[in-house]
């Protein structure tokens, strides 16, 4: 019935179109549809506010109706008003980021201006309910919650979200509108262009009222657990569902059977599930290996984190360069390597960033609170280094552009400052099937160390591909790829490729600089290399590259600098994020000095 409806409506809708106006009389000669029929037709589409009736006035007899078209029939389709606000937003941004904001005043403004009513409302909650019932008509989509500070105003859906992707500025126009008709200072702490399950504004004060909030959905949402504060590192809050997490290899030494009973204990205690090894969902594995004859541990999904853990009673004379072919080798994301060194055992944590640092002097519970504290923000980090390519690079581009020319530059400048560390060569270490596995769940060629990018335009950048070494980068496509966006709701990049080229994987960090090119339009080229720089801001948690939780914290950081186009950030335990006006603007600052040597803790 519907399906014939449809297309009924369509064809009815042209003919009014094509003649200006139809009688009953004139439809149904041109579709041979019974009278009662086409009046259900057209009472539905007037319902609906797509054709109105009027009568025509005639010398004589008696006036017949005449249907046409109102202007909603001629509604576009969606991603024709899409296409339509990008041209709009491109225009605005190129009079200068000040006009924009001034204009997004002033849009806040007005609609302020014309609902005085919800300011004179006396309660905050009141307030925020009215905003919301008068923008979003589906109140499932938002939520009024009391907070300690004032009230969380959460919208689950965001119309706008599709051109936000590309015009974060539009998130500060909903800010600013609610800001307006509540009266009140308004702060985001959540996106969803950034992957968050929410857009989150923060509505400080007017703490009077009783609040309106709705528990329910916030326990649903995400059950918050405020990690066991330690004295050694800063306070931090993570949003933890209970995660499953087993053990693989033998614990029989006496130190790994005490390490996989503490650690049991400790997830165990914070209601995280202990299974079996050939669970499915596993989110966290620990793989006790024998350092003389690691065994891999092959796991389901690129979702499970894998921490290898080794014991030893020879002092490695490099930590670094004895635990990472472990690493390697048990195919791990991060390893544990205890060093049993006379009555007690030191524990030293090696990344697949070739970083190393040591846990401190803690014994008992406070020890296994610090490895919980440490290793559940990492099980919970979530990879986003899936890509999708489309074949869809204009001929022009093929063989690159100015751009691209000045990112094999900065590749070669990287190469001459020794910042490019040879690639680690895991091929060596992995016998063929292992090294498949890797390719498959990870799309690694090899791990390499670095990468850089160059904005194209206000939606797109080139940047380096995975594994590729960035002192000879040439072929686009395979070396250097053009980024085209970012799909939040299947975390997936999205690559503009030549044809006639089997394209490379884009670097892991590519999510990390999607997001500062998105917040900050001045951003136009951005730099990581495994160095540092004395005093820089740095990241809390070392989380693994390529996760979404390391590209929001740096993006937080350099969100926080005076001047997010010349910032300098820490990735803790890893290395720095640089961005710049152009390459040639980051590259004068790193020459300026740097220090080799990442410091760990
Ligand atoms: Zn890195």
């Amino acid at each position: 019935m519907i399906q014939q409806e449809l297309p009924t409506r369509q064809r009815l809708i042209r003919l009014i179109r094509e003649s200006g106006g139809s009688t009953l009389a004139d439809l149904r000669r041109r579709t041979g549809l019974s009278r009662s029929t086409l009046r259900q037709h057209l009472g539905r589409m007037a319902r609906d506010g797509v054709v109105q009736s009027y009568l025509v006035r005639r010398p004589s007899g008696r006036p017949p109706l005449m249907y046409r078209l109102t202007p909603q029939a001629e509604l576009a389709s969606p991603e024709t008003y899409l296409t339509f606000l990008r041209a709009v937003f491109d225009a605005l941004r190129s009079q200068g980021q000040e006009r924009v904001d001034a204009l997004f005043r002033e849009i806040a403004e007005r609609v302020a201006a014309q609902h005085p009513e919800i300011r004179a409302l006396p309660d905050m909650s009141a307030r925020l309910d009215a905003v919301r019932r008068l923008f979003f008509s589906d109140a499932e989509a938002t939520q009024v919650e009391r907070t300690d500070g004032g009230y969380q105003f959460s919208l689950y859906t965001c119309p706008l979200a599709p051109v936000a992707m590309e015009f974060r500025d539009l998130c500060c126009v909903t800010r600013e509108v609610i800001r307006g008709l509540v009266g009140e200072e308004v702060e985001q702490s959540e996106w969803i262009i950034r992957g968050d399950p929410r857009c989150t504004f923060e509505v400080r004060g007017g703490g009077n009222g009783n609040g309106g909030g709705n528990g329910k959905t916030r326990a649903a949402v995400a059950t918050v657990e405020r990690v066991v504060k330690s004295r050694l590192s800063p306070a931090v809050e993570i949003a933890a569902e209970p995660i499953t997490f087993a053990f693989a290899g033998s614990r029989s030494d006496p130190v790994l059977a005490q390490m996989a009973q503490g650690l049991r204990e400790v997830f165990g205690s914070h209601g995280h599930r202990f299974a079996q090894s050939e669970d499915d969902d596993l989110r966290l594995v620990f793989n006790f290996i024998d350092a003389a004859r690691p065994r891999p541990f092959r796991r389901k999904g690129k979702g499970t984190f894998l921490v290898t853990v080794a014991v030893t009673d020879r002092r490695p004379d490099n930590i670094l360069k004895e635990g990472y072919p472990l690493l390697i080798r048990s195919l791990g994301n991060l390893m544990m390597y205890l060093v049993r060194s006379g009555g007690h055992v030191e524990t030293h944590f090696v990344t697949l960033e070739q970083g190393t640092y040591q846990s401190p002097d803690l014994t008992g519970d406070a020890y296994f609170a610090y490895l919980y504290e440490r290793l559940l923000p990492l099980a919970c980090s979530e990879l986003v280094i899936d890509n999708e390519f489309h074949t869809d690079l204009p001929p022009e581009l093929w063989k690159g552009d100015e751009l691209t020319a000045q990112l094999a530059e900065a590749g070669r400048r990287l190469d001459a400052l020794d910042l490019l560390p040879t690639p680690f060569p895991m091929h060596e270490l992995l016998p063929a099937r292992d090294m498949r596995h890797i390719q498959r769940l990870f799309g690694l060629g090899g791990l390499s160390y670095g990468n850089l990018s160059v904005r194209k335009d206000a939606t797109r950048y080139w940047m380096s591909a995975s594994g590729v070494d960035k002192g000879h980068m040439a072929e686009i496509g395979r070396d250097m790829l053009l980024v085209k966006g970012f799909d939040p709701q299947r975390k997936v990049m999205l690559l503009s490729v030549p044809p006639h080229v089997k394209p490379r994987r884009v670097s892991v960090d590519a999510i990390e600089h999607w997001m500062i090119y998105t917040e900050h339009p001045e951003v136009g080229a951005i730099v990581h290399v495994h160095a540092w720089m004395q005093g820089v801001p740095s990241t809390a948690i070392n989380y693994p590259c390529g996760t979404i939780q390391l590209a929001q914290a740096v993006a937080e950081k350099v969100r926080e600098t005076p001047d997010a186009v010349h910032a300098v950030v820490g990735l803790k335990n890893h290395g720095l994020t640089i961005t710049g006006h152009t390459l040639a603007d980051i590259f004068d600052r790193l020459e300026e000095g740097f220090i080799r040597q990442v410091p760990m803790s």
